[in-house]
């Protein structure tokens, strides 16, 4: 088409043919093109190993932190007891019955990842994800043995030796080391730390742990060593929905195409007028983990790690221009062609922003509540559903019940249990001897650290049940911290 012609539809058709075209070219599947990302220094570099030994210390060191609970009572500080249906957080123990703790935590935490997301970007993906963390410990280690990226590239053309047998070896050999450090530490959230240690080292562990510490080291070993960057672009579901949590208010690694564009070589002497600051000098590229190039924009790839910032800011330095070419920016920062005006009001009390924190401080005051009022002793009623109740000889009415007092506590304790509602009512408990008429205290006993179930059957007079159904209530004390719990049932008695 000649300059300046506007298309036609004809000239439209054939440029969809000749697309059509290309795309029929293209395989479907593309190989993968290695990623040698180039060693760099800078201020979000060394956030990202401040935040790296963070993670990875706390990681490898808390499953041997102690917490002395008594005696018969695990002494790990953080502790997900598979076996025992228990989680230990310092001095809270978490039963089955209140999972709903940890699903809050979880819910917290996705709305927390959401807000972060809507304010600053991938920061998750760039610092804090796990995947980021040990390949980038991993790409570490691959320095310190095979050298920054051009000697990698070089070493990787070079036909195979016994001397880069050697290498590729040991840095197979570390990274086997650090994933199967990875992998152990992974299982001692689960097990006693000390106890497993010793039985993993002395082959006296059970199959189990010796099952499990080998996935999470292949998979550690894998994932970090061989996959890198292609978890982030081909199996992590995120980057694919946290568009969602965008605007063009979110802070994000951005190109300033505005101020770097029209690109090109720059000598030294060479003026700036009529041109960009960027220099081609693809420095950007050649720190990326994920071996992109963010001047193409935003791309899913992009895991806001911030290194290119780093690399353009030295770059900046030594054309002498101001740094900033690439850095934190709003997505109309990055592309509008005068600096960006945004306020910080504009860029916090944004619509997602507040709905985000809205919905955080809900559900933080929620399991910071319920925490509150979490008591050492729960009840839970049963009753029986056939024979849903029994007609005894002397005409009175009996239904049954199984009665669970959960005893959090460490120590053996004594309950007493008042039921209400059906006046002239007895109560029994197998294994116990006699009767308790309605109104009176029944006294209970719970080993500690245990649930201790009951049969209860309550007998009323036929004259005493108004309806084929009786609210009844279970109301426990416990005798020792004072502690209460509460439930209600019905009592149930034929039509009359
Ligand atoms: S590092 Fe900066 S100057 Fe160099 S290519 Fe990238 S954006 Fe341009
Ligand atoms: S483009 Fe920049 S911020 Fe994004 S992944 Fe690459 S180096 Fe990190």
């Amino acid at each position: 088409m000649p300059d300046g012609a506007l298309p036609t539809a004809t000239a439209a058709t054939d440029t969809a043919a000749s697309v059509r075209e290309q795309r029929a070219d293209r395989p479907l599947y593309a190989g993968r093109i290695k990623v040698y990302p180039k060693k760099i220094g800078g201020l979000y570099r060394r956030l990202k190993w401040g935040v790296l030994a963070l993670c990875l210390g706390l990681y490898y060191t808390v499953p041997w932190l102690r917490w002395d609970r008594g005696p018969n009572a695990p002494d790990q500080a953080i502790l997900l007891d598979l076996p025992g249906a228990r989680g230990y957080f310092f001095g809270v123990e978490i039963w089955p019955q209140e999972i709903y703790f940890l699903a809050g935590l979880m819910i917290f935490g996705a709305l927390a990842l959401f807000l972060v997301s809507s304010l600053f970007g991938r920061l998750w993906c760039g610092y804090a994800c796990p995947q980021t963390v040990w390949t980038d410990l991993f790409l570490w280690v691959e320095r310190q043995l095979e050298g920054d990226r051009n000697a990698r590239i070089r070493l990787d053309q070079q036909p195979w030796s016994w001397a880069r047998l050697a290498g590729k070896g040991a840095k197979h050999a570390a990274w086997l080391i650090i994933a199967a450090a990875t992998g152990g530490a992974w299982v001692m959230y689960y097990v006693d730390a000390p106890t497993a240690t010793r039985a993993l080292l002395t082959g006296a562990a059970s199959a189990e742990l010796y099952f499990f510490v080998g996935l999470f080291t292949l998979t550690t070993y894998v994932l970090a060593g061989w996959a890198r960057e292609q978890v982030c672009t081909y199996m992590c579901p995120w980057p694919r929905f946290q568009a969602a949590m965008f605007d063009e208010q979110t802070l994000t690694v951005t190109y300033r195409a505005w101020r770097g564009e029209p690109r090109g070589k720059h000598k030294a002497g060479d003026g700036w007028l009529g041109r960009g600051d960027c220099v081609d000098c693809r420095q950007c590229v050649m720190v990326c983990p994920t071996g992109i190039d963010i001047r193409d924009g935003q791309q899913m790839e992009c895991i806001n790690c911030a290194l290119c910032v780093d690399a353009c800011n030295g770059v900046m330095d030594k054309v002498g221009r101001p740094r900033g070419l690439i850095a934190f920016d709003t997505l109309l920062g990055g592309t509008a062609a005068q600096p960006r005006t945004s306020t910080l009001a504009s860029r916090f009390l944004r619509p997602r922003v507040l709905v985000y924190a809205a919905m955080l401080a809900a559900v933080g005051s929620i399991l910071l509540a319920a925490f509150a009022l979490r008591t050492t002793v729960e009840v839970s009623v049963l009753r029986d559903r056939s024979p849903v109740f029994v007609t005894l000889s002397d005409g009175s009415i009996r239904n049954g019940y199984t009665f669970k007092i959960l005893n959090k506590t460490r120590e053996a304790h004594r309950y007493g249990l008042d039921i209400g509602g059906i006046p002239g009512a007895t109560v029994s408990v197998v294994g116990a001897d006699g009767v308790t008429p309605i109104g009176e205290t029944v006294m209970l006993e719970a080993r500690p650290d245990t649930v201790a179930t009951f049969r209860l059957y309550v007998s009323a007079p036929r004259g005493a049940l108004g309806a084929e159904s009786t609210p009844l209530s279970f109301h426990l004390t416990d005798l020792v911290s004072g502690s209460t719990a509460d439930h209600r049932s019905v009592f149930l008695a034929p039509k009359r």
